[in-house]
């Protein structure tokens, strides 16, 4: 093991790349700042198939320099198709009424991420055990599990729900939902014939929903209540696919031969986590040059589907926070030069920017996710009351632009 005078030094460390830390770390490349993402896989993953990126995301994507390579592949959501089943099968349409929605398949959005990096700035293989602080620099030291100790001028935790950067900062873990969804990607070589419709279907506490990618690829997904046995289940991809299907006997044949069709390597099932919305009110996002950014700050159930553009906002406003002072600092972007103090300005400004977006978010996941898992009446309508008076327009959450890089 290296002893912490050993370490190797390094300006700004990024701890995961998942879709936050691949695209702070882009973020940071486009401003002519450097940095090092650490990665305990052996490559890049995509787990959960593919994602809808409401027009708050693709605004950040834009400002990434991706949105037009993530377009050419995925068709533009006209809206919505809701069946409740238990008051028959008659789809009720209704038009997106802002901006824009497409689903990508996860695979593209971290390839296109990744690709515009310098060699060198992804090491995977890199799982982070431990964080401290060094006292004499004020620098963070990471142990990682291969022995290798680095010490961070800045460090940047974008490593999920499970995040070791978070626990630096002493703040709350994630908490479980009681729901979990099983999702996969359906291929149709001769077309898939659907309306670009993001449809659900709602039976009690089960919840089917189905998006167009392109004309030949469908994401879908299922919601419900976790069980026990979902533990084991969700290590079996033949076993989630049995699951999937009994789980939704009751709905459309259609949406049954959607299942049928899908990728057996293309299935998961997850039981939601989500960072309570007073934990982000009273938490501190920053604790010397450290703070966390993407599912390790905001884990939000999927009900608004914002938690990966809400990481793409992230991004964007880190890099911009932190070339601002490297700039006001020195004139030039040389991070070297940048004082800790001025770090440390950059990451308050950070946090300040994101506080509010994101209790907004994850208030409005957190009473949708109540209202879906929930059997009591009084605590429906409680959600329901808070939802009209605070979310009036609910989809409002899509209109958010976070600004330049
Ligand atoms: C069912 C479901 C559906 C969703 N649908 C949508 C949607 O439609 N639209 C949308 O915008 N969002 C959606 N989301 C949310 C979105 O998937 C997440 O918000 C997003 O993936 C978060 O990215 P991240 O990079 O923060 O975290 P992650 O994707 O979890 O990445 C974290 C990375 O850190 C690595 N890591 C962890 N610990 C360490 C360590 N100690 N050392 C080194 N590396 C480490 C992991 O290997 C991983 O690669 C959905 C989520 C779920 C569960």
């Amino acid at each position: 093991m290296k002893k912490m005078n050993e370490a190797e030094e390094r300006g700004i460390v990024i701890v995961g790349g998942g879709i936050c830390g691949l695209a702070t770390a882009l973020a940071l490349h486009r401003k002519g700042i450097r940095s090092l993402v650490l990665e305990r896989s052996e490559c890049l993953r995509a787990t959960g198939a593919a994602m809808t990126i409401r027009a708050n995301g693709w605004r950040a994507l834009d400002h990434l320099g991706l949105g037009s390579l993530l377009r050419k592949d995925s068709v533009h959501i006209d809206g919505f198709g809701t069946m409740k089943l238990d008051q028959g099968t008659k789809l009720a349409k209704s038009p997106l009424s802002k901006g824009e929605a497409r689903c990508i398949r996860r695979s593209d959005l971290v390839e296109a991420l990744a690709k515009d990096l310098p060699h060198g700035t992804i090491r995977f293989r890199c799982h982070v055990i431990s964080v401290k602080l060094d006292p004499v620099t004020s620098y963070a030291v990471l142990e990682l599990n291969n022995g290798i100790v680095i010490k961070a001028k800045v460090l940047i935790g974008c490593d999920g729900v499970n995040s070791i950067v978070l626990r630096y900062l002493r703040m709350n873990p994630t908490k479980f939902s009681a729901t979990c969804a099983i999702r996969g990607l359906a291929s149709y070589p001769e077309g898939h014939g659907f309306d670009n419709l993001f449809t659900i279907a709602i039976k009690e506490q089960v919840a089917v929903g189905r998006v167009p990618v392109n004309d030949t690829l469908v994401y879908w997904f299922i919601t419900r209540l976790w069980i026990p046995t979902d533990s084991e289940m969700s290590r079996n991809q033949e076993m989630i696919k049995m699951s999937s299907i009994k789980a939704i006997k009751d709905f459309p044949e259609e949406m049954k031969q959607t299942i049928q069709n899908s990728d057996q390597s293309s299935l998961s099932c997850l039981r939601f986590r989500y960072r309570a919305p007073w934990d982000l009110i009273l938490g501190s996002f920053r604790k010397g040059t450290v703070t966390v950014a993407g599912d390790a700050l905001h884990a939000m159930s999927p009900f608004i589907g914002q938690g990966g553009s809400a990481s793409l906002e992230d991004a964007i406003v880190i890099a911009r926070c932190l070339a601002q002072k490297i700039s006001e600092s020195n004139g030039n972007m040389v991070f070297e030069k940048c004082t800790v103090d001025k770090c440390e300005e950059a990451l308050d400004q950070y946090a300040k920017e994101r506080r509010m977006r994101l209790i907004k978010l994850s208030m409005q996941s957190y009473l949708l996710n109540k209202m879906f898992e929930t059997s009591s009446l009084v605590v429906k309508l409680f959600c329901i009351l808070f939802m009209a008076v605070f979310f009036r327009d609910s989809a409002g959450h899509s209109q958010f632009d976070c600004g330049h890089l």
